[in-house]
């Protein structure tokens, strides 16, 4: 199938809406576990979201990474999404869109709600105009240094009622990485902005480490995008040691790759069924 359309993707949300479950969210760091994404989700028949943060996109470039991720959606019958995550800049945003992706996020979740609010608009304006969705952040998940603080009802639909973005991450007490000390998340306010803005799709950022039963918690309260980028990504280049380890040096790349693609794939399963997507495709 060919990748879907913003309409589209609203409906895959919608769908999750209904039925209670959410949108697996992983990121890929290079060629080889973006391949696994595809792979996993096709397997699994679920949607999912293959990520680049900044990092990533910076370093692969935003046309090499579409073709490739066009070819691996027109490879299977399953939804596959490339996602444009955390981009801080709406010119990036707009060449993530000119490159083929189908879906952004917008993150001025740093800066004073009036700011962050006309900087989504530039984009939402930009993207729905070309048939692509558009993710939003209000409170502000942090990456690394730097703090966090929790989203507000108000803050989420005044952002949404202004920008009419598609889905919005709310940050409530998760972290980008691995966790030092297990996080408490703020059910309360996922079931409360579920509650103010029922149709539009909630993201939970910082899915690595979170407890699977904390994660399914947040999902019985409004959930329906689960960021994961840390665990999948250390797994796959675990993967890559451990197979050189066992093959040694000589062992052909392609033997080594497959065998890191198949360590990331059972954690992407792992994802996919902590958001019960598993044959919603
Ligand atoms: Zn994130």
């Amino acid at each position: 199938m060919n990748m879907p359309t913003r309409e589209q993707i609203v409906e895959i949300f919608a769908k999750a809406i209904d039925g209670g479950y959410a949108i697996p969210h992983i990121n890929h760091s290079d060629y080889g576990d973006l391949i696994a994404i595809a792979e996993a989700g096709r397997e699994a028949a679920t949607p999912i979201m293959a990520a680049g943060t900044p990092m990533t996109t910076s370093a692969m470039g935003f046309k090499k990474i579409s073709v490739i991720a066009h070819l691996l959606a027109e490879e299977g019958d399953t939804p596959f999404i490339i996602h444009c995550d955390h981009c801080p800049d709406p010119e990036l945003c707009k060449q993530a869109i000119d490159a083929g992706y189908n879906s952004v996020m917008i993150d001025a979740s740093d800066k004073p709600l009036d700011e962050n609010i006309a900087i989504v608009k530039d984009v939402v304006d930009y993207a729905h105009a070309r048939g692509v969705f558009v993710e939003a952040e209000v409170g502000h998940v942090a990456h690394g240094e730097g703090s966090s603080w929790d989203a507000s009802v108000d803050e989420a639909v005044k952002l949404v009622s202004a920008t009419g973005v598609d889905a919005l991450a709310i940050a409530m007490g998760s972290e980008h990485g691995f966790y030092k000390e297990l996080p408490k998340l703020n059910f309360d306010l996922a079931v409360q902005v579920h509650e103010a803005l029922p149709n539009t799709p909630l993201v939970l950022h910082g899915g690595s480490g979170i407890p699977a039963a904390d994660v399914r918690h947040a999902i019985a309260s409004g959930i329906r995008k689960v960021n994961v980028g840390t665990d999948v990504r250390c797994t796959y280049v675990a993967g890559l040691r451990d197979a050189i380890a066992e093959m040694g040096i000589e062992r052909h790349t392609q033997d080594i790759i497959a065998f890191a693609q198949a360590r990331a794939k059972e954690k992407i399963f792992d994802v996919i069924d902590m958001c019960g997507s598993r044959n919603k495709a």
